[in-house]
């Protein structure tokens, strides 16, 4: 399928690795000139050197720290005016609801909200003036069920959606949409450090921990960072229009639900 996205221009935040890496891989794919994002400048230019050679995009990378004003401020001053605004950052850590403090709170409120929620604020007007925009917020499948253990991230990613759900339909006249997409357990660095705690905590081998991760989803694996970036390149293109406001769940069926 064409998905009719090809010359268009993306920001995709925090993608020099797992799920935003797959998304740039994805849309670069479609044809999108990138905007890309992370910390680490090597691996970072490694990763655009990388999408360089397989496809024909313009490649800009950008380290910088997304969640930061100052980081912001130089990726979208490298971005310009841009099409499409593929929104992540890493998550918050994990603990218990005794530990966090109000500046845990405000950190990853900062991380996981605010940011998403500056950079929309910095690149909607151009997208509405255009008549054309496409944002998706990586989110977590914590969002509809949630992972005890990352009550920062529950907390966090939920003032997200709720103000998507609303902002969504604010901006949907103008051609733009926004929506959320929601990864459960995904094949990144992320996946391979927990399996190696699980092991850890339960005195098996990491083999044996991933083997017991793997069967309990309904697909008998975990998500490919590409699925992911697949998903994420048909929300971005043109035959996504009337998708408005959508937490789009990407777990292999492991959230048991009818609806
Ligand atoms: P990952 O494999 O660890 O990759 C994270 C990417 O983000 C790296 O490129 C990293 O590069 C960059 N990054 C992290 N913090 C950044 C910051 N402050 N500014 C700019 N770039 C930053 O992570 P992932 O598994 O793809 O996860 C992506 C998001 O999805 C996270 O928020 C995670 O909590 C969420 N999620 C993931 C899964 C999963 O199974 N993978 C499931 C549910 C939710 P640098 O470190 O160099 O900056």
């Amino acid at each position: 399928m064409d998905l009719g996205i090809a010359g268009k221009r993306a920001v995709v935040c925090a993608s020099s690795k797992g799920l935003g890496r797959g998304c740039a891989m994805a849309l670069a794919e479609a044809g999108v000139d990138l905007v890309l994002n992370a910390r680490g400048a090597e691996a970072l230019e490694k990763t655009a050197e990388d999408i360089r050679s397989r496809h024909n995009v313009n490649v800009t990378a950008v380290d910088a720290d997304i969640t930061t004003e100052e980081g912001r401020a130089k990726v979208l001053d490298a971005a310009g005016t841009v099409d499409i605004l593929v929104n992540n950052a890493g998550g918050p850590p994990p603990g218990f609801w005794t530990d966090w403090e109000r500046e845990d709170f405000i950190k990853a409120l900062d991380a996981n909200m605010l940011t998403p929620i500056a950079l929309m604020k910095a690149l909607l007007p151009g997208m509405i003036e255009k008549g054309w925009g496409r944002v998706v917020n990586i989110t977590s499948a914590s969002v509809r069920s949630p992972i005890a253990q990352l009550g920062l991230s529950n907390s966090a990613r939920a003032g997200l959606t709720g103000y998507v759900a609303g902002t969504a339909r604010q901006v949907a006249k103008h051609g733009v949409t926004i929506n959320n997409l929601l990864p459960g357990l995904h094949d990144t660095d992320r996946a391979v450090s927990l399996a190696e705690a699980a092991a850890k905590r339960e005195g098996i081998t990491v083999e044996q921990a991933t083997k017991a991760r793997d069967g309990a989803n309904p697909t008998g694996r975990i998500g490919l960072a590409s699925e992911f970036g697949a998903t994420c390149a048909f929300m971005c293109s043109t035959h996504a229009g009337f998708m408005v406001g959508q937490n789009i769940l990407l777990d292999g069926g492991a959230f048991n639900s009818t609806t």
